[in-house]
């Protein structure tokens, strides 16, 4: 259920998030702490998953949720260390993972994709502190708490702004909506989103990343690269199943009837059900 609530998120439009986030009983959230690897620990709360790394230059977040919540956040950084917060790194723009922009960027440095910013600054509701003040275009690393902490974008696959923030030494990436652990990825082809884009930066980031390296997804629980090669071969494997239905002149309702093989069924699950897996790879097939 709560799964089910926090995928649903990612659908929504700027504006609905904001008439989400305004609905939400943000008060009965908690955040939960859990430490990943060397410096790094990821925070859950509501929301996309928040990484940080925490040492002696101070505080570095990866994503923020919700403004409403981001008080609790900083309490709970603050149990962490008394060092101050001095940069986030949005994963990609979507609200559930910059809502506390508004918040955190009165004091710290935002970093993000320059199509991050050209896509937030279009929300003309949104505050300006919101905005990152830093962005990148293929590659940008920040050099902190004694590691590099490289962001690396892949294009056009969760959205056309997505960036991977690998944590060089404590052998940590944060991956944002890229993964969702353990089921289908969402992809939201309106903001250049694209299912094939999404299978190719996969691929690319299962080749360049070390066997053991912790995963910390957009949602869901902490992941190993083994875990991402299953969701890569989940996805390929359904989408070509999907493919030869569609080639031999079935329409998405006739798949949909006919289901995806029992292999695949785990996968769709939650906001992304198997049927919208179905839409969603027809939707990119015709296009
Ligand atoms: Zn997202
Ligand atoms: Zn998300």
């Amino acid at each position: 259920m709560l799964r089910k609530f926090t995928l649903s998120i990612c659908l929504l439009t700027a504006l609905a998030l904001n008439a989400f986030a305004q609905q939400q009983d943000f008060s009965k959230v908690e955040i939960k702490t859990t430490k990943v690897a060397g410096n790094v620990y990821m925070l859950e709360g509501s929301g996309g998953n928040i990484g940080v790394s925490v040492g002696n230059d101070g505080v570095l977040i990866v994503d923020d949720q919700f403004a409403p919540l981001a008080e609790k956040i900083r309490a709970a950084l603050e149990k962490l260390t008394q060092l101050r917060l001095r940069f986030v790194l949005n994963t990609h723009h979507h609200g559930d993972h910059t809502g506390g922009n508004e918040v955190f960027g009165e004091t710290a440095t935002i970093v993000a994709h320059s199509n991050v910013r050209k896509r937030l600054a279009a929300n003309e509701k949104l505050r300006r502190m919101a905005l990152p003040v830093i962005t990148f275009d293929q590659t940008l690393s920040v050099h902190f708490n004694g590691e590099e902490i490289q962001a690396i974008h892949y294009p056009n696959g969760h959205t056309d702004g997505d960036g991977i923030i690998w944590f060089k030494n404590s052998n940590v990436v944060h991956l944002g909506d890229h993964m969702m652990t353990g089921v289908f990825p969402f992809i939201d082809s309106t903001s250049g989103g694209s299912l094939d884009g999404w299978i190719k930066n996969i691929g690319a980031i299962i080749e360049r990343l070390p066997a053991d390296i912790k995963i910390i997804p957009g949602h869901g629980r902490v992941a190993s690269l083994d875990d991402l090669k299953q969701l890569h071969k989940a996805v390929v494997d359904s989408t070509a199943f999907v493919r030869k239905q569609l080639a031999e002149g079935k329409d998405t309702a006739a798949i949909k009837a006919i289901g995806l093989p029992a292999e695949f069924k785990s996968w769709g699950s939650g906001f992304i059900s198997s049927d919208v897996w179905v839409e969603t790879v027809a939707r990119a097939t015709k296009k």
